[in-house]
């Protein structure tokens, strides 16, 4: 595996024109795989099979992730309070944490602790902003103890509550950096009225060692909006896509619909808009042309996917050994090593005379 810095942490890899790749999407693969309820979305799994964890943690290493990170999206105490386990918090915490360090330490690469929206914020209720607030403390408090070199806090729709979390990671991460994303939705701007890149700027401003937006948007979609906050910030930048073929239509995922039944298709239906791989490929070109310097995917992305932008961004990950090599097809392969029986005539037999 390709880890010439793999004893660095997030500011030094991302020195001197140097990029981060990550891998998130835990929530919809586990929930695809089975050992996650669609809905409330919280992560059972870390106490169910732990095993099963560190197994994708693995793999996403595998396909080229520096980064493996603490699977406590949505294992906050809201959450946990909503399915009755609220007593399951800490040990869930601990545990994902202390999963994750076990595979970024066997593969030097970085582990992240990771806060999200709280999803009871209320930008004009100054009680909901300190619930949020010892919320992400606690988690922020966790993070710290088990070691981590980063802290992710993600999926805000409000540049407000995206700033809470970072005077709270700044308060009490004890110095750790932190990586901030926004979550946009249709308008080019935060549900509090902030356009993405001015919204950016101002984290950066607060501290965020990188800010930038995840999920919610397809990469279509995305793209242009992070041109925007690479005009308006210096530092490094953070995209992080949904994997599924939004447009001009439907900017996001929850405004996709099935097209044979004309419903929406957020959450279980959205396979049906999945992007091809090709799409990822013109996607980390274009990123790496804007200057994307922390790159990744989002919901409904898996580890062929990841491996793609990893190698884009210049890795050769253990998977590469596995990157599709199509010459050796003996339909659709080099001419020269296959018969014209194979390569013309079983073609034209499987596309149909
Ligand atoms: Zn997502």
């Amino acid at each position: 595996m390709n880890h010439q810095n793999s004893t660095s942490g997030l500011l030094e890899r991302l020195q001197n024109g140097g990029s981060v790749v990550v891998a998130e999407g835990y929530v919809f693969e586990f929930e695809r795989r089975g050992y996650l309820k669609a809905g409330a979305y919280v992560p059972e799994v870390v106490l169910d099979h732990p095993e099963l964890v560190k197994q994708m943690h693995e793999e996403f290493v595998h396909a080229g992730s520096d980064v493996v990170l603490a699977f406590t999206y949505y294992g906050h105490r809201e959450k946990l309070r909503l399915i009755g386990k609220e007593d399951q918090l800490a040990a869930m915490n601990k545990k994902a944490l202390a999963l994750a360090r076990e595979v970024a330490r066997a593969t030097g690469t970085l582990f992240a602790g990771n806060i999200c929206n709280s999803t009871i914020y209320n930008r004009d209720d100054k009680e909901s902003q300190t619930k949020v607030a010892a919320m992400f403390k606690e988690q922020v408090e966790w993070s710290v103890e088990e070691g981590v070199d980063l802290i992710i806090a993600e999926t805000f729709q409000e540049v407000g509550e995206a700033l809470l979390a970072l005077e709270v990671i700044r308060t009490y991460g004890k110095g750790v950096p932190a990586v901030v994303t926004l979550c946009p939705a249709a308008k080019s701007m935060t549900y509090d009225g902030v356009p993405f890149g001015e919204a950016c700027r101002r984290l950066e401003e607060a501290g965020a060692a990188v800010v930038g937006l995840n999920c919610n948007r397809g990469p279509d979609t995305m793209i242009p909006l992070m041109r925007e906050i690479r005009k308006a910030c210096k530092g490094p930048i953070a995209c992080l896509p949904a994997v599924y073929r939004t447009s001009d239509e439907s900017l996001t995922m929850q405004s996709l619909r099935d097209p044979c039944t004309g419903k929406c298709a957020f959450p279980t239906d959205l396979p049906s808009h999945a992007c091809s791989r090709s799409d990822i490929e013109r996607y980390a070109r274009a990123c790496r042309e804007i200057g994307v310097n922390y790159i990744g995917l989002c919901c409904g992305s898996c580890s062929h996917y990841l491996r793609i932008v990893a190698e884009i961004y210049g890795r050769t990950p253990g998977a590469s050994k596995y990157s599709p090599d199509m010459s050796e097809h003996y339909m659709f392969g080099d001419k020269s090593k296959f018969s014209e029986y194979s390569t013309k005539g079983l073609i034209e037999y499987a596309n149909g005379f």
